[in-house]
């Protein structure tokens, strides 16, 4: 597998990164990860947008233009010759001797990589997943696409070690914020999509964005509230998002199965009406 690293393509087992680059010593670094679906990147633009989003959010600079940054995506893409595959961007602020305040001039470090991407398992899409819910105890501004991941990757394994494909992360007042590395869906007993609204509390997944379109699209009624763990287990239908994932239906939530346990209607046109989105979007 080939990286682009600061300037360079090698191989990703290549030494390249510099042991007081602020990425590994302070997790002080974003990213982005997009999907190459039939050799294209997609939704590139809307990617790049939230990247944005995330270095302003932490006053750190863009390490290239946009311009140039997708052509390095597109290179390292070609390069590593997948056809469907995920390919990850990290910023971090840059590379100084260890301190915790930092200069506003550091050039920012850049590394782009591409693995091949293992989608859901026919039988996860047809017969659902389970997710298992725990407290959220990430910091107060999930909204950035923040390196800092230990929780989110505690939480995953966990619910790994229970049997679940994800976790559902739960807020004090006991609503579901997101989940570990997805966005967290139910439908409601009027058939109502919902979801909880963008905030600080969780990442505005650019599969989120896109599944609203989606139910815009379909006629399909969709309210932006937080939602229960009791309300989930009492749900119609209940599913997650993300670009690796795309839709994914929830088939039981704490051991309590969600409907007759079968993915729903809404679901399923959803997932349709967004596969064609991204046929759609064939950014190159
Ligand atoms: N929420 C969190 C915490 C994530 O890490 C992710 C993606 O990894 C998502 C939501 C889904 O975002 P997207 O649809 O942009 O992949």
């Amino acid at each position: 597998r080939i990286a682009y690293v600061n300037g360079a393509y090698s191989s990703v087992l290549t030494p390249a990164i510099r042991i007081e680059d602020r990425g590994y010593q302070f997790a002080d670094g974003v990213y982005e990860v997009l999907k190459v679906s039939g050799g294209g990147v997609r939704h590139i633009d809307r990617h790049l947008d939230r990247l944005g989003r995330s270095l302003a959010a932490l006053g750190m600079r863009w390490p290239m233009g946009r311009g140039p940054l997708t052509q390095v995506v597109r290179r390292t893409v070609a390069l590593n010759s997948l056809r469907d595959a995920l390919v990850y961007i990290q910023v971090t602020r840059g590379v100084a001797a260890r301190n915790h305040l930092f200069d506003a001039n550091l050039k920012p470090s850049l590394v782009v990589t591409v693995r091949s991407l293992k989608l859901p398992s026919a039988r996860e899409r047809d017969e659902g997943v389970k997710v298992v819910t725990m407290p959220d105890e990430r910091w107060t501004h999930c909204h950035i696409k923040s390196i800092s991941l230990l929780p989110n990757s505690l939480a995953r394994q966990r619910a790994a070690d229970e049997g679940a494909r994800e976790a559902w992360l739960v807020d004090r007042d006991g609503f579901v914020t997101e989940g570990s590395s997805s966005n967290a869906y139910i439908v409601d007993e009027e058939g109502r999509l919902v979801t909880r609204p963008l905030g600080q509390e969780i990442l505005g997944g650019i599969t989120r964005s896109l599944l609203l379109e989606a139910a815009e699209a379909e006629g399909i009624e969709f309210v932006e509230r937080g939602f229960t763990v009791a309300e989930a287990q009492a749900a119609r239908e209940a599913f997650l998002t993300s670009t690796s994932a795309g839709v994914l239906p929830v088939s039981t939530v704490d051991d309590r199965v969600i409907a007759n346990g079968r993915p729903g209607s809404i679901t399923r046109r959803l997932t349709d009406r967004l596969q064609r989105l991204e046929l759609a979007s064939d950014d190159g």
